[in-house]
């Protein structure tokens, strides 16, 4: 039996659903940034200004959708807590323009149960950035994900990269996806975070489903260049096995399977040289794993992370 979180039919679709402009603390125009996403050949993305329900259905054609986003912030104990809250323009409940300021007064899991009541799905932005401890994300509920990589707080000040975070909601049981943003509200972090959908229904419900079901996979990269693509990635019959385009580094992350060989988690990581790229590994998954992780890195040291497999 295959387990996958790709869905086995459809096409890829690349996007980002977390940016701002001039409706909120961005220093791009929501017409210039779309502009700018088009040319970098996305298929959608979601305007997410802070604390404003975004959405422009005026500039959406055959090849672009826009989805309807926003970024909406509570702070609690001293930390303040990013959503990103975003739907599908014939569910949603939240309308376009700014929302309640009120909201930023909840406590952070009555803010998100707020936004899921509202037919939102939500994931939690840069919680390195914020200064967020683990404890205090690891217990949300209701997240579909977190910001494994937020491309400018990577790009301004270096703290973008979230994956111990995310790897910590895992080992805690919370089985969320994970994310790649851009956040970006100056001219030179447009671009760089993003997500890759794979659906065969590429409309606003289409691309939500395939969201909420793990069909995707983060990457991390630069304006006008591309991280490898996940071309596929599942487990069979006791094996997980990784597509890529060409890498430098595979790594297989077995969670909770304990290896006394080496008395730490299991994991295996495979590295090659530009004359043997990889782009196919497989590796066997020990006994006692319950999800496997893979992310992968190309000669230019652009990511990807894949969904996680659930086994158990
Ligand atoms: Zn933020
Ligand atoms: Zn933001």
């Amino acid at each position: 039996m295959k387990i996958y979180t790709l869905f086995r039919e459809g096409n890829f679709y690349k996007g980002n659903l977390h940016t701002h402009t001039t409706v909120s603390d961005g220093k791009l125009t929501p017409e210039e940034v779309i502009a700018r996403y088009k040319e970098n050949g996305y298929s959608f993305l979601g305007i997410s200004d802070h604390m404003f329900y975004g959405h422009y259905p005026q500039y959406e054609d055959k090849d672009f959708l826009s989805i309807p986003a926003a970024e909406i912030h509570t702070s609690e104990n001293g930390v303040a807590h990013h959503l990103l809250a975003f739907g599908d323009p014939e569910q949603t409940k939240l309308t376009a323009g700014k929302v309640d300021s009120a909201l930023n007064q909840m406590d952070v899991q009555s803010l998100i149960d707020y936004i899921r009541a509202q037919r939102n799905l939500v994931f939690y932005c840069h919680p390195y950035w914020s200064r967020a401890e683990i404890h205090q994300v690891a217990r949300l509920e209701n997240i579909l994900g977190i910001e494994i990589y937020n491309h400018e707080c990577e790009m301004e000040w270096k703290s973008g990269n979230a994956e111990v975070f995310f790897e910590h909601l895992w080992w805690h049981g919370n089985r969320v996806w994970c994310f790649g943003t851009d956040d970006a509200h100056r001219s030179h972090t447009f671009c760089g975070g993003y997500i890759t959908v794979k659906t065969d229904d590429f409309s606003h419900r289409g691309i939500l489903k395939a969201i909420k079901k793990g069909s995707f996979f983060a990457s991390s990269a630069r304006e006008g260049e591309e991280a490898p693509k996940i071309l596929d990635f599942y487990c069979e019959d006791g094996v997980a096995k990784l597509w890529c385009d060409p890498c430098r580094d595979v790594y297989f992350y077995f969670g909770a399977s304990f290896d006394p060989e080496i008395w730490s988690y299991s994991y295996k990581s495979f590295h090659s040289d530009q004359e043997n790229p990889i782009t196919y590994r497989e590796q066997k998954i020990p006994e006692g794993t319950k999800y496997v992780k893979v992310s992968v890195q190309d000669f230019s040291g652009y990511n990807s992370w894949c969904q996680p497999i659930v086994l158990k």
